[in-house]
């Protein structure tokens, strides 16, 4: 008989040469323990996903719970499915009032889809405007507006009408025009390696928006749910977008995404055409319920309010190291940017070695990725970077 990693060489699709392949036997809070019983410190959060921790005990008794209820029932907005409506009247409850009306799918590529046929179809504009170093999504809609030429161009022809622009610099606001649909942003560049946009910056994109009737979309599959300390990026601006998209942090776990905006921007998907946008599984019951769930943990645990006190203890710890060339964060959304690329290689699988899950950025080749799940205490925080430090001494630059 095959073992698990032959039969994930053999019958799996790769996309990468050098899989991690960790193979894993159980996850539980900030830990995963592999098939050979060795214990892994999570600090990626498989990728930002894993805010509440793996398999929190009141997202699993939702899950459970809805289990012995009904899994999937009809395709999206057919049947009234109280694990959805639920969902969304909750993320209304803590969102701006024009941002009440949720779209629910299976992920933040489909949900960054749905925002950009929503701001062609609410403006009857076919141009939208993204930034150099973005990343949102592998679908060709959402690789269209990436910002990075060598995952992209490959797959060409993309969608047309597409524009990049700078992060943070005003002069090149004016290519957002009357023939723009939407401008779609990362309020902190992910993949780029964790850089932040400026207050300013932010202000004068919304204006020039207002200006020219295109809508702001804020990506917020990374940033969102207490990530950068504040339950959704866009807070710290005092600006409210006219779409948010959504998905990782949401489903404690579960595949879900939604993209949210106003009811009279949202309507024009129901008519002219109606089904305006479809899916099967979008907005699972399964996984609404999880997300229901992971969401009160959030908000009653106050995981977002304790993100900058633990954002800076590993800030303190790691900053300083030699080896570090640059420092950057929002929130528990951290980079470790050294002298080399093979010096951050070298790291990351330093780290898997000693126990430690960290990661790489797809734009930052010299950083490492740290951003733990938000349960994470003090003192694994001590315990984490105490261990990192160790190998950051002995890396070579
Ligand atoms: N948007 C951002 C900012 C992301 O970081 C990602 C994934 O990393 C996506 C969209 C795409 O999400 P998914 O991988 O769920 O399709």
């Amino acid at each position: 008989m095959l073992s698990n990693r032959e039969l994930f060489y053999s019958f799996l699709a790769q996309t990468s040469e050098a899989p991690l392949a960790l193979e894993i036997e159980h996850a539980e809070g900030i830990w995963l323990t592999g098939a050979d019983g060795k214990k892994y410190l999570d600090l990626i959060a498989g990728t930002s996903v894993s805010n509440t921790g793996h398999r929190h005990p009141e997202v699993l008794k939702a899950i459970r719970t809805q289990l012995d209820r009904y899994l999937h029932l009809e395709v999206y907005g057919e049947c009234i499915e109280a694990p959805q409506v639920k969902l969304a009247a909750k993320l209304a409850s803590i969102l701006p009032p024009s941002l009440s009306n949720t779209y629910l799918v299976n992920s933040g590529s489909e949900a960054v889809e749905g925002a950009l046929k929503l701001a062609k179809r609410f403006t009857g504009r076919g141009e939208i405007v993204a930034f150099h170093n973005a990343y949102h999504g592998s679908t060709q809609g959402s690789l269209s507006v990436m910002g990075n030429d060598d995952l992209k161009v490959p797959f060409y022809p993309l969608l047309p009408g597409i524009k990049h622009i700078t992060f943070n610099r005003a002069d090149e606001l004016e290519v957002i025009t009357g023939n723009t649909a939407g401008v779609i942003i990362e309020p902190v560049q992910g993949e780029a390696g964790v850089i932040s946009v400026t207050p300013e910056y932010v202000k004068a994109l919304r204006n020039r928006c207002n200006e020219t009737g295109a809508l702001l979309i804020f990506d917020e599959v990374q940033t969102g749910f207490g990530r950068t300390g504040n339950m959704f990026a866009f807070e710290k601006y005092g600006i409210v977008p006219d779409i948010l998209v959504l998905a990782k942090g949401l489903g404690g776990g579960m595949p879900i995404g939604a993209f949210i905006s106003s009811m009279k921007i949202m309507q024009t998907l129901s008519r002219n055409p109606a089904l305006g946008h479809i899916t099967t599984f979008g907005g699972h019951p399964v996984c609404c319920a999880a997300a229901l769930a992971n969401l009160e943990v959030i908000i009653n645990e106050k995981l977002a309010e304790q993100v900058e006190a633990k954002s800076a203890l590993f800030r303190k710890m790691l900053a300083g190291h030699p080896a570090v060339k640059d420092y950057r964060s929002s929130g528990l959304m951290i980079a470790v940017e050294l002298h080399s690329e093979k010096a951050a290689e070298e790291t990351v699988q330093q780290c898997i070695k000693a126990g430690l899950i960290t990661d790489w950025f797809l734009f930052n080749a010299c950083s490492i990725r740290i951003a733990p799940p938000l349960i994470i205490t003090e003192n694994e925080i001590i315990y984490a970077c105490n261990l990192l430090i160790r190998i950051l001494d002995d890396i070579k630059q």
